[in-house]
């Protein structure tokens, strides 16, 4: 029996909408299924300017050149000494990154992914997925009520919660349990510089990212078992960031009254054991997710999603060896970031008897 459509995504994210992008250009249908369930502020702000190649294979570079995203020159940071340090990117070959409005790029990719011929499907969550002989018979459910769909090839691009791969009997590794906690916060003036502002503290680490219409992106970052629950009070939040030096003097007399209630964020640097099979691929957060502090997770969705698309192009065309090549990319880019972790962590020997930089000491693994 024929399906309904070639290639299901479970997962309007940056990684599913790339991930279709990336088919329609090979001429295969998809359809994205996507909950759609407003969150309070989607958070994940910066993308590095050594994006800028991917960004432009992607067809995609021209999105954040609207004014609802900002600039990104450098960083501003207080991170393995007291003394407060600027990098700026007038060196590197592309200049500048961006500190984007998230919710509007994801309508950005979606408008994009709709004109080019996506079936997207909106207040629908995939639920159980079960390999079938020539597909996939996969089920989709609502508050109201439930429905099937079959398709030949099927996507997890459900970012940490990798709903579809869970539904295949598969498990997570989680190396730690970094949990942010973050507030959008409204400035009475323009933060500039345009910078990502990071400062390392006892327990923990914060950073801002100055967006447009005089807001900031402001989050803390610790382990779950370490995050004081009065932190979750917005007032709570804001006094303590007042505390810190560099994050501080950026909210100095600026701080605005609309500032948004915090929410958490589980932010682990994690991995699906498997993370591609017969007829199916995990990609983006699904597959692996990273620390925020790499700034990498938002660009590791779009390059995945890249990468996924041509996989699955290949894979249905017959090309045996197509998944496990993608697979090989994407895990490749996970050690490299394993590494680059191990060194930023490192630089900071500030507070020896601090639970939080004890673990982090070594690499994954340390007590
Ligand atoms: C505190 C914090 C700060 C961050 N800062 C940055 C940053 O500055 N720069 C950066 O690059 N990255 C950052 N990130 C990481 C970045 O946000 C993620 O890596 C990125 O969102 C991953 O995209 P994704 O499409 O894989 O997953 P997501 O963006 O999580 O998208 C998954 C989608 O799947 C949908 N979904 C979930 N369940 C189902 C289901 N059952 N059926 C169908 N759909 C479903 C969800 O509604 C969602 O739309 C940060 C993350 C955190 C936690």
């Amino acid at each position: 029996m024929k399906s309904d459509i070639s290639v299901l995504i479970a997962g309007g994210g940056p990684a599913g909408i790339a991930t279709a992008l990336s088919l329609l250009n090979r001429g295969i249908p998809c359809m994205i299924v996507e909950p759609g369930v407003p969150a309070l502020h989607k958070i994940g702000e910066t993308i590095p300017p050594n994006a800028k190649p991917m960004l432009i294979r992607s067809g995609i570079d021209h999105l954040l050149a609207d004014p609802a995203h900002l600039p990104c020159y450098g960083n501003s940071f207080i991170w393995g000494s007291n003394v407060a340090t600027e990098t700026h990117f007038f060196n590197q070959t592309d200049q500048q990154g961006w500190h984007i409005n998230r919710t509007f790029l994801e309508q950005q990719l979606r408008q994009l992914a709709l004109s080019r011929g996506v079936v997207w499907l909106e207040g629908q969550r995939v639920m159980q997925c079960k390999k079938e002989h020539n597909g996939w018979h996969v089920t989709l459910e609502n508050q109201e009520n439930s429905m099937s769909v079959s398709c030949d090839f099927l996507v997890d691009a459900t970012g940490r919660s990798c709903r579809v791969a869970r539904s295949l009997g598969l498990q997570r590794t989680r190396m730690d349990t970094l949990t942010g906690i973050s507030a959008m916060v409204t400035t009475a003036e323009k933060i500039q510089p345009y910078h990502t502002f990071i400062e390392a503290t006892a327990e923990g680490w914060w950073y801002a990212a100055p967006l447009s219409d005089k807001k900031l992106s402001l989050a803390f970052m610790t382990d779950a078992d370490l995050m004081d629950k009065q932190m979750q009070e917005t007032d709570h939040f804001l006094e303590n960031a007042a505390k810190t030096t560099l994050i501080g003097n950026l909210l100095k007399n600026r701080i605005g009254d609309e500032n948004s209630r915090t929410a958490l964020h589980p932010a682990s640097t994690s991995l699906l054991t498997k993370r591609f099979g017969n007829s199916w691929l995990a990609v983006g957060d699904a597959a692996y997710a990273f620390d925020p502090l790499s700034s990498y997770g938002i660009v590791s969705a779009l390059e995945g999603g890249y990468y996924a698309g041509h996989a699955i192009a290949d894979a249905l065309s017959g090309e045996k060896d197509a998944l496990l090549v993608y697979d090989g990319i994407i895990s490749q880019a996970f050690h490299i970031y394993l590494k680059m972790h191990a060194q930023q962590y490192q630089q900071e020997r500030r507070w020896e008897n601090s639970a939080f930089w004890k673990r982090r000491g070594n690499g994954f693994g340390s007590t």
